[in-house]
């Protein structure tokens, strides 16, 4: 398995067209066409396969948290994909995991915080409770939603 330097250099020159620059998460910014990544995580080489994952498949703005979380799975996908080629060992557990941690965070979002029963997105910023009627806000997602791992 390379090194993350290593893996970083190999992605480099393979992926000119981005620019990878050292930040606080990993973390794919399309407008900026930058792929940030940070020295304090266990899982370096995987996350970093997982958001230039996310820059190869094009992937920009999202309007629910059902389509982030399709977009989370695909960049896994492809993200296993490109381990092969980079000799990249993936482990199973982890990305199950982390997969696991997306559908926590969608749970914690639409549960309506009056009566607990599980709300319907009705905007990016908004859940509407079905039961009671309530409305919340949600904070935009800016990280894979990969605070755990990222922020080791
Ligand atoms: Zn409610
Ligand atoms: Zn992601």
């Amino acid at each position: 398995m390379p090194s993350t330097t290593l893996l970083l250099k190999q992605l480099k020159s393979n992926y000119p067209q981005f620019t990878f620059k050292k930040g606080n998460y990993f973390l794919w910014s399309p407008s900026e066409n930058t792929i940030y990544y940070c020295d304090k995580s266990d899982n370096k080489p995987i996350l970093l396969l997982h958001e230039i994952s996310h820059a190869l498949l094009g992937h920009a703005d999202y309007n629910s948290d059902i389509q982030l979380i399709t977009m989370e799975r695909e960049a896994w996908d492809y993200a296993i994909k490109l381990a092969i080629s980079y000799n990249v060992t993936m482990p199973t557990d982890v990305i199950e995991s982390i997969i696991d941690s997306y559908r926590d965070w969608i749970h914690d979002r639409s549960t309506c915080p009056n009566c607990t029963a599980t709300g319907l997105q009705i905007n990016k910023h908004n859940y509407q409770c079905p039961a009671c009627n309530h409305r919340w806000r949600v904070n935009e997602a800016r990280t894979c939603a990969l605070r755990r791992y990222s922020n080791k």
